[in-house]
């Protein structure tokens, strides 16, 4: 080991590489003795300790959290151009600005850059501005020179756009505020430290250095006491060949379905036996311990031997131990370790994960995010302009979502069993009066942890945080690393929280911040009875492509780099006006996004010592196809004679021949196999027949039709049927079935034709009860019009207020937002409208029995089966002669009698009844009509054309429902027949779907029908 050059001081580019730095250095019997090894930010945060003025580093989530606010204030004014007086906008994409009324008012503008599918908030670009400029003489000139009025182009503020100043003037604000609150930007302390730092020798080695940036040169060159070496980062320059002896292969599964079982398969392949696992060897914590050290932001470490080297371990780290046998880097490694790790475990093998997770994705942070969804009130605000209905503006029920009070209540942070939360679920769906602040009471008051997180969602409150952490610490149901991932991102909400107080904002603002951060997270899993942790290093370890590359090279037998498409990594840096602004004070960018991704593949094809696999999905998840990111084509390129050429590679694989060795290939064909992740023959657990469709079988035939219990609670055995179930059959056999037998119904209590016409109904047949009743007179009459009026707006006024009162079962009609309130006025309306009609329908019959129960209590017989229902309305004049009425809010074509003449049977519930009635009140029906209320007034049905004259039924077409040329008891027996015919066939199990008219299937609940028609 080569100990001749010695530093006092060692920086990483990052904690996470320093880590590994001292790692290495230690397998490889390196003294880090008295040398600091740490990332730049830390080394630097601990000299302001030593050597500065008492002010603490201001954090990147205070910084956010400031701005923000500043910019908040900067609606009243900061922002705005003096010239002008309007408010800034910057364009990021070309470096344009201009200047638009109202843009920081609707949310901070937007500032959208060329690679960019999100806009920046002008907080948000005015810190990316201020953690690279601040410290820097030019951007100090400029901040200053902004908030002392001087304009754009002037002093410094030459190439700054009128636009950009007010930028920078907000800018100048939050330094302000910074230093009240004692804190101060790294980079401001930077430009402080070389006056505050003791001028003696330091040895200073910048490894694995990415390109210095101007605060860091500038630094540097104030300290000549320094000396300064600096080893750039291999790889800037672009990829190079594999290094010898390490075979380099190509995977491509087709889609995303065979993506995770084809990386199953390579982790699989390179492992070999379980057996084999000893191969893989032990010297590194595993990766749980790893990550965890890993997670904070401050990693330096300082030894008290001045006499260590660092450089052996430069020569030395091939030689030290591997963090796995295999390394796979991924874009997002805690979804590949779920579908994979399962798989792998299955068949012997240890996995890790190191990576991390949104805070919104881990389990804490969906639970919270659902709840403060719920809970804030302003979320669905504003008022939407709907053509009919006019400006509408959200009602409280409608501000609130219950799907996020049921998400919160099935996460593992509502201390609720899962049947408690369906059962929360299922009745405040089945309740449109749930009110939030009712289920907020009730569940304060029975859950506390509930309480504990309603406090934490709104208010941000400590103790409640604290409540929530020894809930998480009780979960001991759970793994330690699920409790680490929650506990973490607790903590980093409790971070933002503490920004957004300290910059004065709400919990909007700790929320936004939150969701937009990032936590560590890590798993082992190992076969049962193999303790995983103990093992030292995994099987196969998965993690991002970042940490990956800091394993440093020989760290595993096997690295697979996957995702390597140009979606997952884009070569261009995002064009935002924060980099604009930086230009034109002269601000050069430091780094580029293609060089560090050209760095990270270096250190990736340096990892493996056996073998190199580079993945890359042919198609992305809406089947287009993708392509090689650009450092996977640079590769290529270095095992290809003419890169200028393009034969060679003119292939799905975009590879010469020579590459196309020992290619991996996976197709999404194999479904079953894909998604079991192994090829290996499902072992047959059960053999179970396809389900009969289009036929009840023969030992569920009886339960066609249930028993029914009659009134007075006698229970009737033989098959009872109502009209309208008859009816329904005829229009679909499966639909009947699924309608009425496996009801289909939606668990949210609804608002809709089956509300509004039971509504009717029910107004209606009071509407007649009160009419004899109170006034004496069974009929409307155009002269008793303005009494029947006062009467139905009476009646109207009473079922209204009746509603609340019902149960859910009675299809209460409960408005919940203004447009369903209109609704309600407009179907109002309608009935008012209708008495109108009425006073010209059937002027001598008179309304004598409503709502009547054609089986009084019992069952009556008809088309040789029991039969039961309630007719809407009989009619009677003074002959002994009979109209069935039925009510219909709409009415097709297909009430009319005509349709017969198709060779189909059409309506027939007011015929059964009709049939009914002849036989058990001894009346002559002469009319079975549907008569419609709604907004086009108008009669269906059929009737006796030498009874009723045609005037006394308005608005029908006579021709298609009048029956002259037979009796119309004719009409009747003959329904009552193919009635008969059609009840066989069910009680024969016949569910064969069979749409009368392609009108059945419009609101057929039965979505994959193949009988569906229209
Ligand atoms: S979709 Fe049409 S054919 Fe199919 S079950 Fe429904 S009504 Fe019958």
């Amino acid at each position: 080991m080569d100990t001749s050059i010695a530093y006092d001081v060692v920086l990483l580019p990052d904690t996470d590489r320093a880590v590994a730095y001292r790692k290495r250095a230690a397998d490889s019997g390196c003294s880090l003795m008295g040398v600091t090894v740490a990332g730049f930010g830390a080394w630097v945060r601990d000299l302001w300790e030593l050597y500065g003025d008492g002010r603490t580093f201001v954090s990147r989530l205070e910084r956010e959290a400031l701005l923000r606010a500043a910019c908040e204030r900067a609606a009243d004014g900061d922002c705005v151009d003096p010239e002008s007086d309007k408010r800034a906008q910057l364009d990021g994409a070309s470096g344009r600005c201009g200047l638009a009324e109202g843009c920081i008012a609707e949310g901070a503008c937007a500032l959208v850059g060329n690679g960019e599918t999100e806009a920046l908030g002008l907080d948000r670009v005015a810190a990316a501005c201020v953690a690279a400029g601040v410290g820097l003489p030019a951007f100090d000139a400029a901040v200053r020179d902004a908030c002392q009025g001087v304009l754009a182009g002037a002093g410094a503020l030459e190439g700054v756009t009128r636009a950009e100043v007010p930028v920078l003037r907000m800018i100048g604000g939050y330094l302000d505020r910074l230093a009240q609150l004692e804190l101060i930007e790294p980079g401001q302390a930077l430009a402080l430290l070389p006056e505050l730092l003791p001028q003696r020798p330091l040895r200073v080695l910048l490894e694995d250095a990415a390109p210095l940036t101007p605060g860091h040169e500038a630094f540097f060159s104030a300290c000549p006491w320094m000396g300064v070496e600096v080893r750039a980062a291999s790889g800037s320059q672009g990829p190079v060949r594999a290094p010898e002896g390490v075979r380099v292969r190509f995977a491509f599964p087709s889609g995303q379905y065979a993506w995770p079982a084809l990386l199953a398969d390579i982790a699989r392949d390179a492992l070999g036996a379980a057996a084999d696992r000893g191969a893989a060897p032990a010297a590194v914590a595993a990766p749980a311990a790893a990550a965890g050290s890993a997670a904070g932001d401050d990693g330096a470490s300082s030894c008290e031997d001045a006499s260590g080297s660092a450089d052996g371990y430069r020569d030395g780290r091939s030689a030290g131990a591997q963090a796995a046998a295999v390394v796979v880097a991924a874009k997002d490694p805690a979804v590949l370790f779920g579908r994979v790790a399962p798989a792998l475990v299955r068949q012997g093998h240890v996995a890790a994960l190191r990576g991390r997770r949104r805070f919104a994705d881990t389990a804490f942070g969906r639970a919270i995010c659902s709840l403060r969804r719920f809970l804030d009130e302003g979320q669905a605000g504003g008022v939407a302009h709907i053509e009919g209905y006019g400006d509408i503006a959200p009602t409280d029920v409608e501000r609130w979502d219950r799907a996020d009070l049921a998400d919160w209540a099935l996460s593992p942070f509502s201390g609720m069993t899962k049947k408690a939360a369906f059962k929360l679920d299922a009745d405040m769906r089945a309740d449109r009066t749930a009110r939030r602040s009712d289920l907020c009471a009730r569940l304060r008051a029975d859950n506390p942890m509930f309480a504990a997180m309603e406090r934490l969602a709104l208010q941000l409150d400590a103790q409640a945080a604290a409540e929530l952490e020894a809930a998480v610490r009780r979960m001991t149901n759970r793994s330690e690393a699920w409790r680490a991932e929650q506990l973490a991102a607790l903590r980093a909400l409790q971070r933002a929280a503490d920004a957004a107080k300290l910059a004065g904002l709400g919990a909007d603002a700790a929320f936004d911040q939150a969701k937009r951060l990032k936590v560590n997270v890590s798993r082992i899993v190992a076969p049962r009875g193999c303790d995983g942790a103990a093992l030292g290093a995994p099987d196969v370890l998965m993690t991002d492509q970042n940490t990956a590359a800091s394993l440093g090279s020989g760290s595993c037998r096997v690295l697979v780099a996957t995702d390597l498409t140009s979606a997952a990594y884009p070569a261009a840096d995002p064009e935002d006006a924060s980099r604009v602004l930086l230009e034109h004070l002269g601000v050069k960018r430091a780094d580029s996004a293609l060089a560090r991704m050209r760095r990270a593949f270096f250190a990736l094809e340096h990892a493996a010592t056996d073998q190199l696999i580079l993945e890359r999905c042919l198609n992305d998840s809406s089947a287009d196809p993708t392509y090689p990111c650009v450092v996977l084509e640079e590769f290529v390129d270095c095992y290809r004679d003419d890169p200028t050429a393009t034969e060679d590679i003119d292939n799905p694989y975009s590879l010469p021949e020579r590459l196309q060795d020992g290619m991996l290939l996976r197709g999404e064909d194999a479904l079953c196999a894909n998604d079991a992740l192994s090829d290996a023959p499902a072992p047959e657990a059960a053999r179970i027949e396809p389900p009969l469709t289009g036929a009840v079988s023969s030992e569920a035939r009886s339960l066609v039709v249930l028993p029914r219990v009659l009134q007075g609670g006698q229970v009737l055995d033989e098959p009872c049927l109502s009209p309208s179930q008859i009816e329904s059959y005829l229009e679909c056999p499966y639909k009947w079935f699924a309608q009425r037998r496996l009801r289909l119904d939606d668990l949210d209590e609804g608002f809709g034709p089956l509300e509004m016409g039971d509504f009717a109904h029910n107004a209606l047949h009071s509407f007649y009860k009160h009419m004899s009743e109170d006034l004496g007179e069974a009929k409307v009459t155009p002269q008793l019009l303005p009494q029947a009026r006062k009467l139905m707006a009476d009646v109207l006024a009473r079922h209204k207020a009746l509603q609340p009162h019902l149960r859910q079962s009675e299809n209460r009609l409960i408005p919940t937002s203004q447009v369903e309130h209109r609704e309600l006025a407009e179907l109002e309306r309608k009935l008012m409208d209708y008495l109108d009609f009425e006073a010209e329908l059937l002027p001598t019959f008179a309304p004598k029995y409503l709502e009547y129960d054609v089986a009084c209590g019992g069952a009556v017989d008809y088309a040789g089966h029991k039969l039961l229902g309630t007719a809407d309305r009989i009619d009677v004049d003074g002959e002994g002669r009979c109209a069935i009425i039925d009510y219909k809010g709409s009415i097709s074509g297909s009430y009319a009698l005509g349709v017969r003449e198709e060779g189909r049977l059409g309506k027939v519930q007011a015929l059964i009844y009709a049939q009914v009635v002849r036989r058990t009140l001894g009346l002559e029906p002469v009319g079975a009509l549907y008569v419609c209320y709604g907004r086009r007034k108008m009669i269906s049905g059929a009737y006796d054309g030498r009874v009723i004259e045609n005037a006394h039924l308005p608005n029908m077409r006579h021709k298609d429902c009048m029956c002259a040329d037979r009796p119309f008891s004719d009409v009747l027996d003959e329904t009552e027949e193919a009635v008969a015919a059609a009840l066989e066939r069910m009680l024969a199990g016949d569910i064969r779907p069979r749409p009368e008219t392609p009108e059945a299937c419009k609101w057929c609940p039965v979505s994959s029908c193949s009988e569906r028609r229209g």
